[in-house]
């Protein structure tokens, strides 16, 4: 059998009229005798108003509960496009994650997709059905409904095509593809044809929204090629493939950047063992993830300033935690808000060296300060004033040539 996944993200479903288009989009793959199965999202903004809802109704809302709401939302846009299809002269019907199922494992809210079982679906197909699959949502071992993290929906669809060995993945989104960076930021900004696995997690985890990060992490592990294209346009997207089969050799492939990140800095922390770690032991307990870090050694080496990033809307918990934290002290706590994130990507830089030099200097040509830097094996990101972010996008995008070949 010659399947295929094709995942609709919630702005491909926002309006009635886009699933007519989606609907149209579905047939031609099914003229094309491919075994068609789709996975949709929620049209655009629903989860959201549920979310609100249980907030509304109560301030500690049950996680269980939550994930039984929060899933209507891919009820009805995935029962809307079975009917259009209906309507269109093809079999089709919704399936939602407990009719398969879709067996997750974890907490509510957060849950991992662990088995999906395919005979309802096999069957479904060899019958000459289109099944409609409710993305971000599974079923527990207590048969209780759960729901993926936000975004979900490309997690399922990803799973869908591993499970049911799918030939290919598809996921229809509101963008052409993967850009170089963000088209919104600067003209600049290129499609990418071809990019790895590793890079578009990079770039995912790193601000650009293309896909939630944790869908690619799976589409990595099990090796399924995935495209990325528009609902509303005919053009080719991005796939994301093994590095093998990627010849274009530019050493950077993409340039990501944040915009909601605060620097904090602490001034005149005792510079000993243990300190470190009892300052970010209560931000780790209280789920405040910290990004760049760094730490200077004073000038009398008994005292040193620790610098660290993280989420802006995290701001005001952290500051009381860290002032709150008796088991810590410093003279100073300083907060920038006006800071961005600055990334380069690409699996290139592991074998080419000069890259790290490249990018300071060319940062260094436009006079833009580097605040705190950090890397991995594929990326180098550097913290900036946010003033300088599409200035520095755009000399970096030209220094590593990524509007050539790609
Ligand atoms: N509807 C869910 C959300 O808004 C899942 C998704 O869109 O992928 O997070
Ligand atoms: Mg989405």
């Amino acid at each position: 059998m010659k399947i295929i996944v094709l995942k609709f993200g919630g702005t491909s479903v926002g309006t009635l009229k886009k699933i007519v288009k989606v609907a149209k989009i579905i047939t031609s793959y099914v003229k094309k005798k491919y075994k068609v199965i789709v996975v949709s999202s929620a049209m655009s903004g629903v989860t959201n108003e549920l979310l609100d809802k249980t907030k509304k109704i109560s301030e500690n809302f049950p996680n269980d509960e939550k994930d039984v709401i929060l899933s209507t939302g891919e009820q009805i846009s995935c029962a809307l496009i079975a009917g259009k299809l209906n309507e269109l002269g093809y079999k089709s019907r919704s399936w939602l994650g407990w009719q398969l199922p879709i067996i997750t494992r974890g907490n509510y809210n957060a849950s991992r997709i662990i088995k999906i079982q395919k005979t309802k679906i096999i069957n479904y197909l060899k019958s000459g059905g289109v099944p409609i699959v409710t993305g971000f949502q599974g079923v527990n071992s207590d048969f209780r409904i759960t729901t993926l993290e936000r975004g979900g929906s490309d997690t399922s669809a990803i799973l869908c095509a591993k499970f049911f060995d799918a030939e290919k993945c598809i996921i229809y989104t509101d963008v052409e593809g993967v850009f170089t960076t963000d088209p919104n930021l600067t003209k600049a900004a290129k499609k990418i044809d071809k990019i790895s696995y590793e890079e578009m997690l990079e770039m995912a985890s790193l601000g650009s929204k293309v896909m939630q990060p944790a869908s690619i992490q799976e589409a990595r592990l099990n090796r399924i090629e995935v495209d990325v294209r528009s609902t509303f346009s005919k053009k080719l997207g991005t796939t994301i493939t093994k590095k093998k089969n990627i010849i274009n050799k530019n050493t950077i492939r993409g340039i990501s950047f944040t915009k909601n990140d605060a620097k904090i800095t602490l001034i005149g922390v005792k510079d000993k063992p243990g300190v470190a770690a009892s300052i970010f032991k209560p931000l780790y307990e209280n789920s405040i993830n910290v990004d760049m870090v760094v730490q200077n050694i004073s000038a009398n080496s008994r005292e040193t300033d620790l610098t660290f990033t993280i989420n802006l809307e995290d701001l005001i918990k952290t500051k009381k935690l860290l002032q709150n934290n008796k088991s810590i002290k410093f003279k100073n706590l300083i907060v920038n808000k006006n800071v961005s994130k600055v990334s380069i990507v690409g699996v290139g830089m592991i074998t080419t060296p000069g890259v790290t030099y490249r990018m300071f200097k060319a940062l260094a040509k436009k006079n833009i300060n580097i605040e705190v830097i950090s890397t991995s094996e594929i990326k180098i990101s550097v913290l900036i004033n946010k003033k300088n972010l599409k200035k520095s996008v755009e000399i970096l995008h030209q220094e590593f040539k990524l509007n050539h070949n790609l």
